[in-house]
């Protein structure tokens, strides 16, 4: 026995998710070394063709990274210099930093208090002449309000591309997300709900032009073996990771829903005594962050971590506070749910290996420090 009997609940256990699927993660590991296919070719092809259909979408093309995919989705799209996309202040810095790589500018808006999802109603009001997408995000794997969004880049004929970095499996209205608006970017970050062995990411479409375009951006700007008819990116997604993430992908469904009902049990435990971010109401989200808002977060943590519980806040600081981002020009106070909320999230562990009496321990040792 250790002098510190202290039971380590870590935020997402991928160790756990490595011993279980051991064998299957190997394999495809040894599939693509046996075949000596690690670039391009049969592996990749494979997974495009499954997260396409996992998605709902037509097509979807591989890249190096979910920042390569925002990114490259925007450039497929046309977006260039001179035009704005807007986006939300309560994001991942990569989601902006795909649009300054694209050569366009950031427009930030607010987020709602309820969901800390993109708002409709500021959206609309950013709106300028200059407006060539919106770039809203899936936070947490919960949808965004894709109906008035859609409907808003309707009217003003603008494209709605989709940060799905954290929403594998996500729904909108029943539909999944890869059959709305222009195109869809994902991360296979390791810790996300699809995770590589490290860093790779895809674009989903239903544009077969915008697939073309990306398949040759990502490729050097490839027309063929050694002609090239723009300059692209070395950003092609590895066969190694196409060949693990078709093993995860046959166990996605599945996994989302055992985060389901991670959720679900702590809601059971937490909802009378702690504040919940509010659930999409017109979507089923795929929680890939549980989180709650207390006063006293930092307090709230640092007892979860003297229980060996981790913790993390997704994010502590909104995009237009870091100094990488003070050229947007935006003050303190011009984005205040998103600046209210950087103070009192915090993400508590889940994944699909979690079991009930470790969500039970986490809710109770929640519940003695904020409740
Ligand atoms: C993870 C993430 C990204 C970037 O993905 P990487 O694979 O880490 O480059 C972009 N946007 C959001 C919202 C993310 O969570």
């Amino acid at each position: 026995m250790s002098p510190r009997e202290v039971q380590q609940i870590p935020l997402v256990n991928l160790r756990r998710l490595n011993e279980t699927y051991h064998d299957e993660f190997t394999e495809a590991i040894l599939d693509v070394v046996g075949k000596a296919s690690f670039i391009n070719g049969p592996f990749v092809e494979k997974f495009e063709e499954e997260f396409a259909a996992f998605v709902g979408a037509t097509y979807a093309i591989g890249v190096a990274s979910g920042t390569d995919a925002v990114h490259l989705a925007l450039r497929a799209s046309g977006v260039g210099p001179g035009d704005e996309v807007i986006t939300v202040a309560n994001t991942f810095a990569a989601t902006v930093e795909a649009i300054v790589h694209a050569g366009a500018t950031p427009v930030l808006v607010d987020v709602d208090d309820r969901t800390l999802l993109m708002d409709p109603d500021a959206t609309e009001a950013a709106i300028t002449p200059r407006t060539r997408a919106l770039l809203p995000v899936h936070l947490s794997g919960r949808p965004v309000d894709l109906g008035r969004l859609g409907a808003i880049a309707g009217r003003h004929g603008i494209d709605l591309i989709q940060d799905s970095a954290q929403a594998h499996g996500t729904t909108y209205e029943g539909r999944p997300l890869g059959a709305i608006g222009k195109a869809g970017a994902y991360s296979f970050y390791p810790g996300k709900n699809l995770g590589a062995f490290g860093d790779a990411g895809a674009v989903v479409t239903n544009d077969p032009d915008i697939a073309a375009r990306l398949r040759s951006l990502r490729d050097h700007g490839r027309t063929g073996k050694y002609d090239h008819g723009e300059i692209g990116y070395g950003s092609r997604l590895d066969a190694l990771h196409a060949s693990v993430l078709s093993r995860k992908l046959a166990h996605l469904a599945e996994w989302n829903r055992r985060r389901t009902e991670v959720a679900e049990r702590y809601v059971k435990h937490l909802a009378d005594r702690v504040r919940i971010v509010e659930e999409s109401p017109n979507g089923t989200g795929v929680f890939h962050h549980f989180v709650i808002r207390v006063p006293d977060r930092d307090q709230v943590r640092a007892a979860l971590a003297e229980d060996g519980i981790q913790t993390v806040v997704h994010y502590p600081k909104p995009i237009h506070l870091m100094e990488a981002f003070h050229f947007l020009g935006l003050p303190k106070g011009s984005m205040p749910v998103s600046e209210a909320a950087a103070l009192d999230m915090i993400s508590l562990p889940i994944d699909p290996m979690i079991t009930d009496d470790e969500v039970d321990i986490v809710a109770a040792a929640v519940l003695r420090a904020a409740g």
